[in-house]
């Protein structure tokens, strides 16, 4: 039997930033994990926004989730050694309308922002853009983490070190005990489910109330110039590559249809977006579509089973697992071994009356 303290099921940005946290604080663990070749994780845009654009609000808990975000990948980066999996970019927002340059006026002047925006440009930005862009605002402490570059990085270093054991988990041979549970010879006090959209598939935790999101995003040659110091965002996300004139080009919400395939449909909708703000002329490289794991509220869902105390959460990272993760994995790791207290909004606790019914 090989004994451990947390087995951990699933390796997307959830169950990395779990390893992270446990390793950094001296505790044991194994991963189960079936290393898929496309998954949310896998062909995430790694972007991550402190700023709700829609609303013209700050993003939930910016001012903790972003210090924590980039120690954590800092760290993530040196143990890896991968050199250059953070990279904090600014995002530039074109602005197409007088009314919304009134508005972003009215923003700034509240302070609503800082220290995420502080000054609007009333003039088209430097760059290729069409007429229709007459001013931006630029968000500070934005960026991106070369995502697939770390899960790559990890799965490889659980491997090395022995941690990982590849292969789904086939949760009938699960065996409960008094004080631990049991999963063919791995002995551990606890399981900790990370398996992103495939929580429907958990038998103790499929009554959270999930709303899973297609997601698809476009590898793009571009073939006019375009600075690739910044991430440009108007209902897309387009940032560069490592390669030149390679850029990603994201990302679209689809709902009913839940599969990873990618569709003509959803590439065009990107390039006519881009189009729209960009005059560049763009190739498509590639397509690619997963699922994210969104739960009804877009709200984390983390802590333990109601009725088995060694089983817990740590799911719902929805379209920002990037920035979530981090912080939350920090507080579930400090709710396990120090008595911490779980953020009620994210708290799995919340969802118990209306759907949890006793076996
Ligand atoms: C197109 C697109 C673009 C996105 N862009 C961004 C972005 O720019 N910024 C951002 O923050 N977020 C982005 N997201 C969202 C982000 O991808 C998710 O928040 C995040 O990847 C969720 O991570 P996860 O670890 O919970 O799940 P996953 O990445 O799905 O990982 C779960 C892992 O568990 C494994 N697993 C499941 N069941 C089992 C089992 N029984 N046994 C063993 N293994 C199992 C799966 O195979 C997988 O490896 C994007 C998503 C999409 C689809």
């Amino acid at each position: 039997m090989r004994e451990t303290e947390n087995l951990i099921v699933g390796l997307g940005i959830a169950g990395i930033n779990l390893c992270h946290q446990l390793e950094k604080t001296g505790k044991s663990f194994l991963v189960v994990d079936n290393c898929p070749t496309n998954s949310a994780s896998l062909i995430a845009g790694g972007i991550y926004n402190p700023v709700v654009f829609k609303r013209k609000l700050k993003s939930w808990k910016a001012d903790e989730l972003v210090p924590s975000l980039v120690e954590s990948y800092t760290e993530l980066d040196e143990r890896l050694g991968i050199n250059s999996l953070l990279h904090p970019f600014p995002i530039l927002k074109p602005i197409s309308s007088k009314d919304e340059v009134h508005e972003w006026h009215q923003v700034i002047a509240e302070g609503r922002l800082s220290p995420f925006v502080e000054s609007i440009e009333e003039r088209k930005p430097t760059g290729p853009f069409t007429d229709e862009v007459i001013a931006s605002v630029t968000i500070k402490s934005a960026g991106f983490v070369r995502i697939e570059n770390l899960l790559l990085a990890y799965r490889k270093y659980l491997k090395q070190k022995g941690f990982l054991i590849k292969k789904a988990l086939d949760y009938s041979k699960l065996k409960l005990k008094e004080s631990e549970i049991e999963y063919e010879d791995v002995k551990a006090e606890r399981i900790i489910f990370s398996e992103g959209r495939y929580i429907s598939e958990n038998p103790f935790f499929n009554w959270v109330p999930f709303k899973p999101t297609k997601g698809q995003i476009l590898t793009v040659k571009a073939h006019d110039s375009l600075s690739a110091d910044r991430i440009y965002n108007q209902q897309f996300l387009l940032f560069p590559t490592e390669e030149k004139n390679i850029f990603k080009l994201g990302a679209t919400y689809e709902w009913n249809v839940l599969d990873e395939v990618p569709t003509k449909e959803a590439t065009e909708e990107l390039l006519s977006k881009a189009k729209k703000t960009l005059n560049v002329s763009f190739e498509v490289v590639e397509e690619k579509a997963a699922i994210r794991p969104t739960v009804v509220d877009r709200r984390p869902v983390i802590g333990v089973h109601p009725e088995h105390k060694y089983l817990f959460l740590f799911n719902g990272m929805g379209t920002k697992g990037v920035m979530i993760a981090p912080y939350f994995a920090k507080q579930l790791v400090d709710f396990i071994y120090n008595d911490g207290e779980l953020d009620a909004e994210a708290n799995l606790n919340r969802f118990l009356r209306r759907h949890y019914k006793k076996d």
